[in-house]
């Protein structure tokens, strides 16, 4: 009984025996029937509410026929089996029992057929059901493909599927829309193939390697925007998906515009190290950058320095005009400040009215006075607050790095007492922290004010120093030397303030003033004296600088009705080196124009040969540096020799400077050297003593 099949069967059979007689005979093909009989059309609809492997019907039955119960198993289910087992059947019966949809049909008289009919149909029913539920299930897996693709397709964030190589398989929308790419581009294509090499670079470079050895690699990354406006922050999870061996099948990576953390993260940062009134940086990114900027003095040297700015009188203004209208003097007052320091100084708002001025990459210490004359100067116009004009003053206090303080908190600390001092003096005062300082920009400051003075007095003159011919013993040409005559001090040389000329620009008009005047005494000595052939003037850097140097030398040749060619130009060495294409096209105008250039205090410099060889140059006028121990010390003669010999073999006049002794007057006669310059021949002379001299060296 055992290894018999069970098999259920309902039977649609108006005759108890005859069902039983099937049983039996199904029984004894070796099958275990578990079977019902039913023989109305409510029984069958009733018991085909259970599962059931085959049915057996009888063709003819009283009140119910064969093929209503047909229709009524179709309905139920399609794939249950029915067979006929009729008395008889007849041709037509069976035929159109067949197309209906009933399985197969047999005799009640030779039942030898049901047995395999039933078999194959046990197994056809089978494999029905069972291709139907494949059917079912991969429909069911489409079904839930479709809906993660969905998800995916309306996720936010780009999710894509690549091959190693970066092959894409899959990119939802997202991610199309981020890189810019069609629905169409996409199958199977490459990232290397759809982009530049740089995104390309950008998109796989690092990412997936690592995530190729890694499992994953997660990072942030900027992708230059589609549509080229500026860069996308990104941050991005790139998976490796591995085989049964381990092997990289494929990469998953999902990314996200994180533009707006990154905004937000940016504007968190801001409000963190800036003050909110005034947009400034705080106290916090004031020492963060004096760090930076210390740290950089340190390596490359010079000085930096920290201002204290303490507005006089704002408590006044606050208490008068209201604090809207203080607020408002405070903002004004910190973008005034701003605009009147280089981009690279820091302006912070220190709390209170209190400002802080972290300026570096000074040469000398007294450049911080440039920062105070600017910001003098920048404040001599009120601020406007509403309807109010206020005049803005400050208490400063200023501690230089490194003499009072090497740290950032040291130096905060003493500007700030530097700047109690100030304001004990009154308003409007500045102190350094070093008291010797005080002297020194006191000093510096009253001198920058006499000097204005002096442009407008007109408290300047020239002095003349002649260049003798070595051979012949004429002079030929005078350099111009300013001085200062000042009512006090009395005759300044040149060196206590031609760099603070410069400085203040100042020797942009004084220059002019040199140049005309150099110019209007050579046409009158000229008219006495014929032998004399020029005068020479020095340009400094500022002047050198000016694109309008060339114009300006022209003009004051016109004015003063001099030829090109009696005046000279000196322009040192080092100045030439600072910007050799500018300087290039500078001389080469002023060659063009006529004017004759002398390479002043030649030899102390880093000029190369070669590059002076290449400029349109006419004079090397020697330093006195080698004269000065001529003819003793051996290395300086050797020099000397060498800059006469070398001046002449590119075809320019030498003159040796600081002339003092005959020895040195005959050593550079002896070698060639064509003019002599120094107190040997004449010192510098006042303009009313160059004609008694001119007459006595005739
Ligand atoms: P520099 O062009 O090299 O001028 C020569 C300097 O050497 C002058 O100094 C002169 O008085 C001095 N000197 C002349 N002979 C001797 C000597 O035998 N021994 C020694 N020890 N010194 C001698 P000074 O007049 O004080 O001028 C200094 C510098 O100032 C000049 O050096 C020049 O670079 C600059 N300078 C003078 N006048 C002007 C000017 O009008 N404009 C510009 N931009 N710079 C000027
Ligand atoms: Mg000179
Ligand atoms: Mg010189």
């Amino acid at each position: 009984m055992d290894d018999m099949q069970p098999v259920r069967v309902l039977i649609v059979e108006d005759s108890e025996n005859d069902a039983l007689l099937l049983v039996d005979f199904l029984r004894g093909g070796g099958l275990a029937p578990e079977w019902r009989r039913v023989q109305s059309r409510a029984e069958l609809a009733a018991e085909l509410e259970a599962r059931w492997d085959l049915v057996l019907c009888d063709y003819t039955m009283p009140g119910f026929d064969g093929l209503q119960a047909l229709q009524v198993v179709q309905e139920r289910d399609p794939d249950l089996p029915l067979i006929f087992v009729s008395g008889t059947i007849g041709e037509a019966n069976a035929v159109e029992a067949m197309r209906r949809g009933a399985r197969d049909y047999v005799l009640k008289d030779n039942l030898t057929r049901l047995l395999p009919a039933l078999r194959r149909e046990l197994d056809e029913a089978h494999s029905r059901r069972e291709q139907r539920r494949l059917e079912a299930a991969a429909a069911a897996v489409e079904r839930e493909r479709a809906r993660l693709a969905a998800v995916l397709e309306a996720t936010p964030d780009l999710v894509a599927i690549a091959d190693p190589d970066g092959c894409l398989s899959f990119i939802n929308g997202a991610g199309r829309r981020l890189l810019g790419l069609g629905q169409a581009e996409l199958d199977g294509r490459c990232l290397r193939d759809l982009f530049s090499e740089r995104v390309a670079e950008l998109l796989l470079g690092e990412a997936f390697p690592a995530a190729c050895r890694d499992g994953y690699w997660f990072g942030e990354m900027a992708l230059p925007a589609a549509d080229g406006s500026g860069e996308i922050p990104l941050s991005k999870l790139v998976m490796a998906h591995r085989d049964g061996e381990g092997k990289t099948d494929y990469l998953s990576v999902v990314a996200r515009d994180i533009s707006e953390r990154k905004k937000f993260e940016a504007e968190l940062q801001h409000q963190a190290t800036h003050d909110r009134l005034t947009g400034l940086p705080n106290r916090f990114l004031l020492v963060d950058r004096m760090e930076s900027e210390l740290a950089h003095v340190r390596r490359r040297g010079g000085f930096a320095a920290v201002l204290f700015f303490d507005l006089d009188n704002f408590k006044r203004i606050n208490d008068s005009l209201g604090h809207a209208v203080g607020d408002t003097v405070l903002r004004q007052v910190a973008t005034r400040l701003q605009s009147c320091l280089r981009p690279t100084d820091t302006v912070a708002r220190h709390g209170g009215d209190e400002f802080t001025v972290a300026v570096s990459e000074l040469q000398r210490v007294e450049d911080v006075l440039v920062v105070l004359r600017k910001v003098r100067t920048g404040f001599e116009v009120p601020v406007i607050a509403g309807s109010q004009e206020v005049f803005v003053t400050f208490s400063i206090g200023i501690a230089v790095f490194p003499h009072d303080g090497v740290g950032v908190e040291t130096l905060l600390r003493n500007a700030d007492t530097a700047m109690y001092r100030a304001k004990t003096a009154g308003r409007d005062q500045y102190r350094f922290y070093a008291p010797d300082m005080n002297d020194r920009g006191h000093e510096l400051l009253a001198m920058e004010a006499e000097l204005r003075r002096a442009v407008e007095r007109q408290e300047f003159e020239l002095f003349y120093q002649p260049q003798v011919e070595l051979e012949s013993g004429r002079v030929r040409a005078l350099e111009a030397l300013i001085r200062w005559r000042h009512p006090r001090r009395g005759l300044v040389p040149p060196g206590d303030f031609l760099p603070l000329l410069e400085d203040t620009g100042l020797i942009v008009p004084v220059g002019d003033w040199v140049l005309r005047r150099a110019c209007a005494d050579l046409r009158v000595w000229r008219r006495t004296w014929p032998d004399l052939l020029r005068v020479s003037v020095n340009v400094s850097v500022a002047q050198f600088g000016d694109p309008e140097l060339a114009a300006r030398v022209g003009a004051a040749l016109v004015a003063e009705q001099v030829p090109a060619g009696g005046l000279e130009l000196e322009i040192t060495e080092n100045l030439m080196m600072r910007d050799p294409q500018a300087t290039g096209e500078m001389l080469q105008r002023l060659h063009d124009l006529g004017v004759r250039v002398a390479v002043d205090d030649f030899g102390i410099g880093y000029s190369s040969l070669a590059y002076l060889k290449h400029l349109p140059l006419d004079v090397l006028k020697i330093d006195r540096t080698f004269v000065s121990d001529l003819p003793r010390d051996a290395d300086d003669a050797v020099i000397v020799e060498a800059a006469i010999s070398l001046g002449h073999k590119l075809g320019l006049g030498v003159v040796a400077e600081g002339v003092e002794t005959e020895e040195q007057y005959r050593f550079l006669r002896g070698h060639g050297c064509d003019l002599a310059q120094g107190y040997f021949c004449c010192p510098p002379l006042p303009t009313a003593e160059v004609d008694a001299f001119l007459a006595k060296g005739r």
